[in-house]
């Protein structure tokens, strides 16, 4: 009775006090939460009632290494008790920051050896978009401003993140968006390898590059497989395109890797797929396992010794938080629970588990969608009419539907509905096996 009485309260306390990110207001005023979590060990979590979930989707595609690992608590206490807190602004350091920034350029593609910290994903593209920005500026061509993005892209909510953001949802939201940022239709391939004769030419990269001039173009900024926008994974060769033309106009390229990086794609960073070296980077989630905010923008040591030489004076750009020692000691340790339980090979080989799951909906159960997946990033878009692939209707919650009714059966699964989409994810913990795999499909 007492957890009762404690439970409606938390309820009550919920709807009053408390402005949920991302949720509809009303709903959440006059229902209160879909859930409340209290604990999470493995790949499950558990809610104040007690009943206890399948978390398929890793929370926000971010608790890679799934919950209750001792070895994270024990270093972020370790790090608190010995350095709680160090600065690396006016040219100071700390010994947890350095370290981390070493590891992170053993294990980037390419020359992607600098990095600068952040606190999440939307702060490393703020922070990418700022210093491609400056870098145009430093080199005499302040002109160069413009970037290009993908629409259905997300690149988070912050000012210039929001306006590189192509799902529509995020980028109505504010009227006065950051200026010079323009959007161009995913994975053309054959446009952007110059073919002007290819539908949708004029909105692709290489036709808005055409049209605005190269000489204004700042830089490109994509996610190598669309998270939010629907799971959306590039046709092989169009990363490799968009890099080459990038090279062929002197346009830098940024990737963002907040959801694929490390691990989730089956390989430790998503361009990895294509062995594309991008100029910028963005990392968060998957750094620390969503145990403690991190993010980091990583640069190409040519990048970082051009910004060097041009910039004579103060970089006036950094965080209270870059390089925050516990998150750093965090991140420390959990890249070495992926390393050692070798985590990135186990997302590739689930990815067969999950793609026969998937292949067995269709075929058994004539499920009308069209599953995908990449290493543990799947999904399953759910079609109107199964027989000549017709989506449904933009106002049509298909996904959600189905996915309350998962919850329903303790599994957490999330609709992706932005652009009138009806798509399903399921993006696990990287520790899953082939029995969790089996579990999440049954459901
Ligand atoms: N970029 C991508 C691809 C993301 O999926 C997200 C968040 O989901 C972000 C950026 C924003 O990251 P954050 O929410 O940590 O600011």
């Amino acid at each position: 009775a007492k957890n009762k009485a404690m439970t409606e309260r938390l309820v009550e306390w919920d709807k009053k006090h408390y402005f949920h990110p991302t949720t509809p207001l009303k709903e959440q005023q006059a229902k209160g939460p879909a859930h409340i979590f209290t604990h999470g060990k493995g790949i499950h979590v558990t809610d104040v009632y007690g009943k206890e979930f399948l978390d398929g989707v890793s929370s926000l595609w971010n608790v890679n290494v799934g919950y209750g690992r001792q070895e994270l608590a024990d270093a972020a206490r370790e790090q608190m008790m010995t350095l709680a807190y160090g600065s690396s602004f006016f040219n100071n350091s700390h010994d947890v920051v350095i370290r981390l920034s070493q590891k992170l350029a053993s294990m980037a593609p390419g020359d992607l050896n600098v990095s600068f910290f952040t606190s999440g994903g939307s702060e490393s593209n703020e922070s990418a978009i700022k210093i491609v920005r400056h870098y145009w500026k430093m080199k005499g061509q302040p002109e160069r401003k413009k970037i290009i993005a993908l629409e259905r892209s997300y690149h988070g909510v912050t000012m210039g993140a929001t306006s590189a953001t192509g799902v529509p949802e995020f980028k109505n939201m504010i009227t006065a968006i950051a200026p010079d940022f323009l959007h161009a239709l995913p994975h053309q391939t054959e446009c952007e390898l110059g073919d002007s004769s290819a539908p949708g030419y004029e909105r692709s990269i290489r036709g808005i590059i055409e049209k605005e001039g190269p000489e204004t173009i700042a830089g490109v900024i994509l996610e190598p497989v669309q998270g939010v926008g629907g799971i959306q994974i590039p046709p092989e060769g169009y990363l490799q395109a968009v890099r080459q033309l990038c090279d062929e106009y002197g346009i830098l390229m940024m990737t963002d890797e907040v959801i694929t990086g490390f691990g989730r794609t089956g390989k430790m960073f998503g361009v990895e797929h294509w062995e594309v070296v991008p100029d910028l980077m963005s990392v968060a989630k998957g750094i620390t396992s969503g145990y403690i905010q991190l993010g980091a923008v990583m640069m190409t040591d040519r990048l970082r010794d051009e910004l060097a030489d041009l910039s004579d004076n103060v970089f006036f750009h950094g965080f209270t938080y870059s390089g925050h020692p516990t998150a750093c000691a965090v991140a420390l340790k959990n890249i070495e629970i992926i390393e050692n339980e070798r985590l990135v090979d186990n997302a590739k080989q689930m990815e067969q588990e999950l793609w026969k799951g998937l292949n067995y909906l269709q075929d058994t159960h004539k499920i009308a969608a069209k599953p995908r997946a990449i290493g543990l990033m799947g999904g399953i878009e759910l079609l109107a009419d199964p027989d000549n692939g017709t989506t449904f209707e933009p106002s049509t919650f298909a996904a959600p539907a189905v996915v309350e009714e998962c919850a329903k059966r303790n599994l957490i699964l999330r609709p992706l509905i932005f652009g009138g989409l009806n798509v399903i994810a399921i993006a696990p913990p990287l520790i899953v096996d082939k029995q969790d795999i089996e579990t999440i499909i049954a459901t």
